[in-house]
């Protein structure tokens, strides 16, 4: 097992599958079972999740929606997601808790760093809800800040394609994949694997990054296992 600790970042617009908006169950329970699959191994897991796929702060500022407003109502999508993952993964029979950068007290714990990492000591699945908390952020940001304060030893970018690509490999068929990258080079090409503050807070606390299919059945395990699977972002 390479990792003892991680954070999995999933993004909203995953969750949707083949849908337009909203949750798929089915994408939700394969989600469930692939993270079933390395908790079984004793690793101990915190997910970030983003709200995509219901709404998003910017594209709402363009319909006249305050941005701030609209931000806040994009990391209320986050709550909604974490609550559909954490009531999947407990059909699964797997502890978890849910715990919100906004006070939220009938639905979540509220975060706590401290009381974050006891969770994970005890085995139990932490899902961080309401991105940082803050408008103007991503949960990008709030997958690399949470990472860091939970010492984790990688952030896991379940995405729909593979790795980092040298172009957009869904526009461009003469794309190449990186199996590694340094944080410099990313900066150099330009290329795009999280937004830059996030990508800059990884960069500078020394936290490596892994981009990989998260909809291809065992990737997960794969990574946790150090197989070569999607990009490594490393220093
Ligand atoms: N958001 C925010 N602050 C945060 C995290 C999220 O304001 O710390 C808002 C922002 O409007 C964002 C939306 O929540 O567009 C949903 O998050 P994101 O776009 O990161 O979700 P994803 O792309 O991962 O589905």
């Amino acid at each position: 097992m390479k990792y003892k600790r991680i954070l999995l970042k999933l993004s909203g617009e995953a969750l949707m599958g083949d849908k337009q908006f909203g949750i798929d169950n089915n994408r939700l329970m394969q989600y469930a079972r692939e993270i079933q699959s390395i908790h079984d191994m004793g690793v101990e897991i915190a997910i970030v999740i983003g709200g995509g796929n219901i709404f998003r702060g910017l594209q709402a500022a363009e319909g006249g929606i305050e941005r701030t407003q609209g931000d806040y109502m994009g990391m209320l999508a986050t709550v909604i997601n974490g609550i559909a993952l954490q009531s999947a993964l407990e059909t699964l029979n797997l502890k978890t808790r849910l715990l919100s950068a906004i006070k939220m007290e009938q639905i979540a714990e509220p975060f706590i760093r401290r009381r974050a990492v006891r969770h994970l000591e005890k085995g139990r699945i932490v899902i961080f809800g309401a991105g940082t908390g803050n408008p103007y952020f991503t949960t990008d940001s709030a997958a690399s800040l949470r990472a860091i304060e939970i010492e984790a030893d990688v952030i896991l970018k379940g995405t729909r394609v593979d790795g980092i690509y040298t172009a957009d490999p869904e526009k461009d068929k003469t794309a190449t994949k990186y199996s590694t990258i340094t944080f410099n080079e990313v900066y150099e090409k330009g290329l795009n694997v999280m937004d830059l503050t996030a990508f800059t807070l990884c960069n500078e606390n020394k936290l490596p990054i892994i981009v990989f299919n998260i909809n291809a059945s065992g990737n997960l395990k794969r990574v946790i296992d150090g197989e070569q699977v999607g990009t490594l972002v490393n220093f």
